[in-house]
Formats: structure tokens, C-alpha cells, sequence
């Protein structure tokens, strides 16, 4: 396969034997939750248990006062993405204001930030609402950026100086430090200054796993989980004799539904095969460092961004990708660490059964260095896996009806919630919010950012393969 082929690839299934993600551990009692034998017609089925189904499913369930819903997953319940992510619920849209503003207006990129700050509080409620604040470790606290070059740190001064100038209500959002106030107040060694934000963090599989079961005993009527039925097929096949025209292929059998919503994320492109290129997967790792007493636990008051220029070791061809995240359990004092260090073809890949020895052995060298450790004897791995994340060429989640032309098929009744680009904790909810609205025929243009949608000028600009390609081929 060339280098980028990879990105116009079948992602296939996920993985039925998945790297275990530390946040898995204890499954939840509805992991393998299925019915005894597949709902025959249903109203809506969902395509995939992550967070985004999720919301899907609760706001189609709340706002429809009949709508039977199954949501289908190849795997356990919540064991993609949401269940194997870094517990980050960051927005990054404030450094990303200035190249947002550029392709699409001072406006839009405003509605994006808007957007995914109001999708954290939101967040925040929904733990609150679900009495899962204790349950899910969440906490309320504000995210260090630090910047680990100079021409980083600038380019991200100058988007926040952008963002305040245009949209003054924002200001004071982000506080900006110098190189000496970050390691003198925070510890934190070898960056060129940094910033404070509002944030937090989570248990997403807890919160995720929680909401679920306290939506199945709502509704059980209306609501079927159904685990380890990997959807296979998608066919449009209308028939006097069925009320709902669309037919989804399982191992256990078929399932009718009238419309049928793709909460598939980086695997999107493989019952869509038309999206393959405009949704790639990207495989992320992450790791559970124990520091012991070697650096304070700050967990509850801060969590840390690193940010660096992405670039390519000729020797290994491994990419730096620019960022890593980090976030502190302020229970057991555990650092959940993640950030990629791999090869393109090692990374433009739906394949999370295995997680690269030489991306975890980064993780474990750069971390202590952050807090100017060189001994790392007393700072054990704890854990290690990867997951897969759904990218866009213009690095903006993918939100709204399936044209004929994208499904490939016949019928109206295909949706799509996808491609949060490592991002999903400051976008699914919400997104997947507006899906379930407009499938219901509400209007969510006023909240919902144009750009996330599927509009004629985003498929020719910007939501193109070569975009995929030379965004790679840059690195
Ligand atoms: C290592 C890593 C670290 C991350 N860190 C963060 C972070 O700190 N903060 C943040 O905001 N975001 C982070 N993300 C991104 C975030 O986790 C995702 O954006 C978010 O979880 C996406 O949710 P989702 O529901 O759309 O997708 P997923 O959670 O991936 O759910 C999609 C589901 O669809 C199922 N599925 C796919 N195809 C089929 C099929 N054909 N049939 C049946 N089921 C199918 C999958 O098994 C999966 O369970 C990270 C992601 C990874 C991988």
C-alpha cells in the first residue's frame, strides 16, 4: 500500500479483540447487554454506543413521544473511542480561532468556540443530572496549555488576541503565562509560556455506561441495546409489505428501521464507503503513569496540554503529531497520558488490537521531563492501549443528513455524527443533540456551527482527499 493510501482505506469492523483500556477495567453490568433475538422493525436505528450514540439516543427518546430505538454495536457497549480516551473535556478551539476565522469568517469560527464550550458545560450537567459526579471522577478545573517553541506559543497568542478582538465577550477566557510563571507556579519545565482555561475531566466510559442504563429503564419499550452485532450492511430496500425501507445486515440476523444513524466515528467509512478519505481513522495511545510521590497531585485543580510542532524523524519516520494531553486522577494520584509518536501508516489505521511498544515507551519518556524528573525508577506504567479517533480533512466533525451521492444508496433516511478529531468530549453531545433534532424536523441552525454540516461548498473546498493527503504529506 503507498504511504497515504491508507487514508482512502476500509477501516473494516472494529477489532473484536481490542487492546484493554484501563478505564474498562470493571465492565459495566450492561457490557454484553443484547436482547434475546435482534427487534424486527424499529424507527431509528443508531449505529454505534459512544458518547455520540448516546445522545442520539436520549434526545431522540425525550423528543419523540413513540420512536422505538436500537442502538447497535459490534463490540461491548462504549468500547470505542468514549471508552478508551484521555478523560479530557478541553476545547481547543480558542488556539485554533485564527486558521477557523481564515476559511470560514470571524462569525462561524465564534459559533465554534461558542459551541464547544457550551458542549463542556453541558457535559457537566449531564454528570450532574445522571449523580454521576463521584462515579465518573469528574473535575472541575482549568487546562495549563503549555507551548514547547516559541513560534507555538506566539501563533497561539496571536489566535486569542483574534478571538478577543472580534468576540469581546470572550475575553478573559484564556489567561496567558510567561515561560517563568509556568514552571514557578506550575512545575512545569522547557516550555516557552502557556495558558489557563476553563476544563475538566472525566470517566466517560462511567458516565456513558450510567446514562445508558438509566435511559433502558425509562424506556425499555422504546430502547434496545444491542452489543456484539456488528452492523455489516446498510441496504435501502423499500417494500409494500415493511413500514421502515432501509435493512441493516447483522450476524444475528437482519433488522428494519426507518432511518438508520451513523455514530460509527472513525469506522464510518465502511458501511459508507463514499466517506472513506473524508472521515479516516486515526489511532491514538495512551498510558496510565504512575509518579508516586515524585511531583504533587494536582489533580483536581489542573490538567496540562503540550504543544509543539509536528515533524518527521528522517531515521525512524516516526511524526510527532504536536500534542500531548494529560490529566491527574486526583483519587489515586494516577497521570493519564496521551499523545502519538508513530509512523503514518502506524497511525492512519482502524486496527486498536495492538498498541506500538515504541509509542508507549515515548509516553514514558517525555512525561517525568515535563516535571523536571530525569530518575523515573519510582514511576511505573500502569497501563497502555490505543484507540481509534475519526479525522477530517478540515478537521471539523462531519453532522447531518446522507445524501444519495454520500450513501451511495437510495432513500433519505441515512444520518451522520462523526469525525470529532480527537475532540469529541467538546463536541459529541451537542452534536449528536442536533442530529437527533433534525432527524425529528427541528431547525438547529442557530446553535449547530454551518461549518460541521454537509454543505456543497465543504465537500468541493475543504472536505476533499487531497486535503486528507497533503495534511499528512506536510508532516
Ligand atoms: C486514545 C484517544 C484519546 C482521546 N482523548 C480524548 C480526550 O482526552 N478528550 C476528547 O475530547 N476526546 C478524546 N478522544 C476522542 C474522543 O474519544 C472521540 O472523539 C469520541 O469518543 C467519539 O465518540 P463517538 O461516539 O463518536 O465514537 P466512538 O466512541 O468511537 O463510538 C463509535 C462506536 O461505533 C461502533 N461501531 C463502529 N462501526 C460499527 C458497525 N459497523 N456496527 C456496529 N458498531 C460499530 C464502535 O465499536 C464504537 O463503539 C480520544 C480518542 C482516542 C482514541
Amino acid at each position: 500500500m503507498a504511504p497515504y493510501d491508507s487514508v482512502t482505506a476500509d477501516p473494516g469492523l472494529p477489532r473484536p479483540n481490542p487492546t484493554h483500556s484501563y478505564w474498562q477495567r470493571i465492565p459495566h453490568a450492561l457490557a454484553d447487554v443484547q436482547s434475546p433475538d435482534l427487534p424486527g422493525d424499529q424507527d431509528i436505528a443508531i449505529i454505534g454506543s459512544g458518547i455520540t450514540g448516546l445522545a442520539v439516543a436520549k434526545t431522540l427518546l425525550e423528543h419523540h413521544p413513540t420512536a422505538t430505538v436500537t442502538v447497535l454495536e459490534a463490540r461491548a457497549l462504549c468500547s470505542g473511542a468514549t471508552g478508551r480516551n484521555g478523560g479530557q473535556m478541553a476545547a481547543n478551539a480558542g488556539e485554533q480561532y485564527s486558521s477557523l476565522a481564515e476559511s470560514h469568517g470571524a462569525e462561524t469560527a465564534g459559533k465554534i468556540v461558542d459551541f464547544t464550550f457550551r458542549n463542556l458545560e453541558k457535559m457537566q450537567e449531564l454528570i450532574r443530572e445522571y449523580d454521576a459526579v463521584e462515579l465518573s471522577e469528574m473535575q472541575s478545573l482549568r487546562k495549563l496549555r503549555v507551548f514547547l517553541t516559541q513560534g507555538k506559543f506566539d501563533e497561539f497568542k496571536e489566535s486569542i488576541a483574534r478571538l478577543e478582538a472580534y468576540h469581546p465577550s470572550k475575553r478573559g477566557l484564556y489567561t496567558i503565562l510567561d515561560a517563568d510563571t509556568v514552571v514557578k507556579d506550575h512545575g512545569i519545565h522547557g516550555t516557552f509560556g502557556g495558558a489557563l482555561l476553563p476544563a475538566g475531566t472525566v470517566w466517560p466510559y462511567r458516565l456513558v455506561t450510567r446514562v445508558f442504563a438509566a435511559l433502558l429503564e425509562k424506556y425499555p419499550n422504546r430502547l434496545k441495546l444491542e452489543t456484539h452485532t456488528p452492523v455489516e450492511s446498510v441496504e435501502y430496500t423499500p417494500s409494500p409489505a415493511a413500514s421502515n425501507s432501509y435493512v441493516l445486515r447483522t450476524p444475528r440476523g437482519p433488522l428494519r428501521a426507518g432511518h438508520v444513524i451513523h455514530c460509527t466515528n472513525g469506522y464510518s467509512g465502511h458501511l459508507l464507503p463514499k466517506l472513506r478519505g473524508l472521515i479516516h481513522p486515526f489511532k491514538g495511545t495512551m498510558t496510565v503513569q504512575d509518579p508516586g510521590n515524585s511531583v504533587p497531585n494536582r489533580g483536581a485543580a489542573f490538567s496540562w496540554g503540550f504543544h509543539y510542532p509536528p515533524s518527521c524523524d528522517p531515521e525512524t519516520k516516526r511524526v510527532g503529531y504536536g500534542l500531548y494531553y494529560l490529566g491527574q486522577s486526583a483519587k489515586s494520584g494516577y497521570f493519564y497520558f496521551g499523545g502519538e509518536n508513530a509512523r503514518v501508516d502506524e497511525s492512519v489505521t482502524a486496527d486498536d488490537s495492538f498498541v506500538a511498544e515504541h509509542s508507549v515507551d515515548h509516553l514514558q519518556s517525555v512525561l517525568p521531563k515535563f516535571f523536571g524528573r530525569t530518575n523515573t525508577s519510582n514511576w511505573p506504567l500502569v497501563s497502555s492501549w490505543s484507540g481509534i479517533m475519526g479525522e477530517s480533512p478540515d478537521g471539523l466533525p462531519i453532522i447531518g443528513r446522507l445524501s444519495s451521492r454520500l450513501t451511495g444508496r437510495e432513500g433519505g433516511g441515512e444520518w451522520i455524527a462523526a469525525a470529532f478529531n480527537g475532540y469529541g468530549m467538546a463536541n459529541s453531545l451537542m452534536s449528536g443533540k442536533a442530529l437527533a433534532l433534525m432527524v425529528l424536523g427541528k431547525d438547529v441552525s442557530s446553535w449547530l456551527p454551518i461549518a460541521y454540516g454537509l454543505g456543497e461548498r465543504r465537500l468541493q473546498e475543504t472536505l476533499t482527499i487531497p486535503r486528507a493527503v497533503a495534511a499528512l504529506s506536510k508532516l
